[in-house]
């Protein structure tokens, strides 16, 4: 109550509030554990917070600038630390609702609200009063006697600061902002012409056209038609869910190469969606901006922030993960190339056959039919699997609770317990698709685990979301193999959500490197799919029968199917993207003539492309993965190798592990060094022989 009477004394908006009744981002949640009150909340509450949130915030950071006593970590780190909590309340129950549960109105509640939440972080970031305290604590930290977090903290803020150009003399602070201007506005261009491109192109067919289509895939192609505005026809488009399972089934060579090539030429046709002067100009403007900040390369910059440290950290892991899986790639590649021969015919293998192929070899040696799999995964067995291994490994329980508000009915609330029965967290599941949430599966908190400011635990309140298949009548939701990984994989990132144990909130849960923080999420895709594990949720949703052995084989041979085109098509990606960013002088490329000499470099065959050519690489020119997009196979490393201390153990649920886990993986965030403390948990640093093993590349 206190902070409503602050906000009521402070800012006119109240008034306003006040007087048109209670809006709930302004009182204390009265609801079970201070869960979102999701029964109140309505759309109109949310611009009235964010607005209060700013100002409440700025308020704060005028206190901090302008204290008179000399800067401390106490009077300036953590008073910037705790700021902004009100604004921290309302984002997190507003982009947690744009993303799950959506409407109209809170989409153009977000395109008012975009420009004011940048605008707010630009003029904390570059407010030169309150870099000189924290510069000034930076730099006098050896008089505050500050523990291993608080230190953390420090350089945290301090680096945050000069990397956003704090540090730079005013006149090439301008020229900074300049380019911060120049590559946001490149990379949405960017994006848009890709998704144009991706939308553009269609492959517009007759009955006649649809050899080897299953009926699915057909329905798919009349639906996109109708869309359309066809009559009569097929469509298929280079989205993702339409070409790659025409690839796969379609026996039209000519058809398929079509498609194909309309997929890996996306911005690079020469027209006014094309992409390669925007890509070559962002990359030259990084080397500059790099540059400025005292860097050699883009890539220096942004893996000084990660746990790989240094490009040639990076370079290494690739490169020794490249002939492996080129050679096994090889090895598909002249297995399919005698399929082709023992049908009689005698063509060369191209880019364009390699799903079709692979299909083929996937019925001939693994036999895997998903349809035969699904009725062992019913999504509550699932869910209880999950749970039960989280209890086998740390003894924590789930209760389902009825009295926590949802926003929808969809959703599940479970209290979750340490092994002593005390509270350890609040999980939230929101398993089904419907129209108002966007794809893919994601975990974020309503409330992140922390001590506040007057000494008091805070527990989490952590969210999973998904779009896995939906019950229908009379059938419950039995997920795909592909569901339940991901289940898992969330599953895993809210783990690290709720046993965080930390003090300042910026550093709990996943605030973690970008290529430490997918390991605790992948690690649980290993447990999954263990035999061992298998057992104890795999039930037949109607006979309650376990899996048979006979299926769980599958599955584990399954899992080492066409890895070498997998891993080749990844790790070409992450060179390129590498490249791309250890370039030293801001000269603008040429494109094609770059991206060739690159994947010659590596010696990468004809019929496998790069996941993404540069023309179409959202991820470093309009995402944030620039000199990123290796952090996948990075955490990969980490998790195939955590996962076989386990195994090496003989004992996946080896309770001793799983504590030195949950206390050096799981409850520190991003409080020390993560390669310092993978060395804790594991006694040393991470070997790639798991990962080949897993991949079946050695
Ligand atoms: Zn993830």
């Amino acid at each position: 109550m206190k902070r409503f009477l602050f906000y009521f004394l402070i800012t006119g908006v109240l008034t306003m509030i006040s007087a048109q009744n209670s809006n709930p981002f302004f009182e204390e949640w009265n609801t079970p554990f201070g869960t979102p009150p999701f029964d109140k909340i309505k759309n109109e509450h949310y611009l009235p917070a964010f607005k209060a949130g700013i100002e409440e915030q700025n308020k704060e950071i005028e206190a901090i600038v302008n204290n008179s006593e000399a800067p401390t970590f106490e009077n300036t780190i953590e008073e910037l630390e705790y700021s902004g909590s009100l604004l921290t309340k309302v984002s997190r129950v507003f982009f947690a609702m744009t993303e799950a549960m959506t409407n109209d109105e809170l989409q153009s509640i977000t395109k008012e609200v975009s420009p004011m939440l940048s605008k707010h972080n630009d003029d904390i970031n570059l407010n030169p009063k309150l870099f000189a305290r924290i510069k000034s604590v930076y730099e006098n930290k050896d008089k505050f006697d500050l523990n291993t977090e608080q230190e953390k903290l420090l350089e945290e803020y301090y680096k945050g600061f000069v990397r956003g150009g704090a540090n730079l003399p005013d006149d090439k602070k301008e020229e900074f902002r300049e380019i911060n201007k120049q590559l946001s506005l490149l990379s949405i261009q960017f994006g848009e012409n890709v998704l144009k491109e991706t939308n553009k192109f269609e492959l517009v067919l007759e009955e006649k056209d649809l050899d080897g289509l299953p009926e699915n895939v057909v329905a798919m192609g009349a639906d996109e038609a109708k869309a359309r505005g066809y009559e009569n026809k097929y469509v298929y488009t280079i989205q993702r869910t339409s070409i790659y399972p025409f690839l796969t089934y379609s026996t039209r060579r000519d058809l398929r190469e079509k498609i194909y090539k309309a997929y890996i030429n996306k911005g690079d046709n020469n027209d006014e969606l094309d992409n390669k002067k925007i890509a070559a100009k962002m990359a030259a403007l990084r080397v500059k901006k790099a540059n400025l900040l005292g860097y050699p390369t883009h890539a220096a910059f942004v893996l000084e922030e990660q746990m790989a440290k240094t490009p040639t950290a990076v370079y290494d892991l690739l490169n020794k993960l490249w002939e492996p899986a080129l050679n096994v790639a090889k090895k598909e590649r002249d297995d399919m190339q005698q399929m082709i021969y023992d049908e009689g015919n005698d063509f060369e293998l191209e880019g364009w056959d390699w799903w079709y192929y692979s299909e083929k070899v996937k019925k001939a040696k693994y036999d895997l039919d998903e349809n035969e799999l699904r009725p062992y995964f019913e999504v509550t067995n699932v869910i209880n699997g999950v749970f039960d291994l989280s209890t086998r490994l740390w003894g924590i329980t789930f209760e389902e609770r009825n009295d926590i508000p949802k926003y929808h009915p969809d959703v599940k609330t479970f209290e979750v317990k340490d092994k002593d029965g005390s509270h350890l967290a609040i999980l939230y599941t929101d398993y089904f698709p419907r129209d108002s949430k966007r794809g893919g599966a994601w975990m974020d908190v309503f409330v992140k685990q922390h001590v506040d400011k007057d000494g008091n635990f805070v527990a989490p309140i952590v969210y999973n979301v998904g779009n896995f298949s939906k019950p229908t009548a009379g059938k419950p939701a039995l997920l795909s193999l592909d569901n339940v990984n991901t289940l898992f994989h969330e599953f895993g990132h809210a783990l690290h959500g709720m046993l965080a144990h930390t003090v300042y909130p910026s550093l709990s849960g996943t605030s973690t490197p970008r290529d430490f923080v997918e390991f605790p999420s992948q690690v649980m895709e290993n447990w999954c799919m263990h035999p061992d594990v298998l057992k104890n949720y795999a039930f037949h949703y109607e006979t309650g029968e376990p899996i048979p052995d006979e299926l769980v084989q599958k599955i584990k041979k399954s899992g080492k199917f066409n890895q070498g085109f997998a891993t080749v098509e990844y790790l070409a990606a992450s060179f390129l993207d590498m490249d791309w960013h250890t370039l030293t002088e801001p000269v603008e490329k040429d494109v094609i003539e770059f991206e060739n000499a690159s994947m010659n470099k590596i010696g990468l065959i004809k019929q496998i492309a790069p996941r993404y050519r540069t023309t179409y690489f959202n991820h470093i020119f309009s995402g944030g993965y620039s000199a990123g997009y290796y952090s996948y196979i990075w955490s990969e490393v980490l998790d195939a190798d955590a996962f076989a201390a386990f195994v090496e153990s003989g004992d996946v649920y080896n309770q001793e592990i799983a504590g030195k886990y949950r206390e050096y993986i799981l409850s520190k965030g991003g409080t020390e060094d993560a390669m310092e403390l993978y060395k804790k948990f594991r006694g040393s640093e991470p070997g790639i022989e798991p990962l080949l093993e897993k991949r079946g590349l050695n």
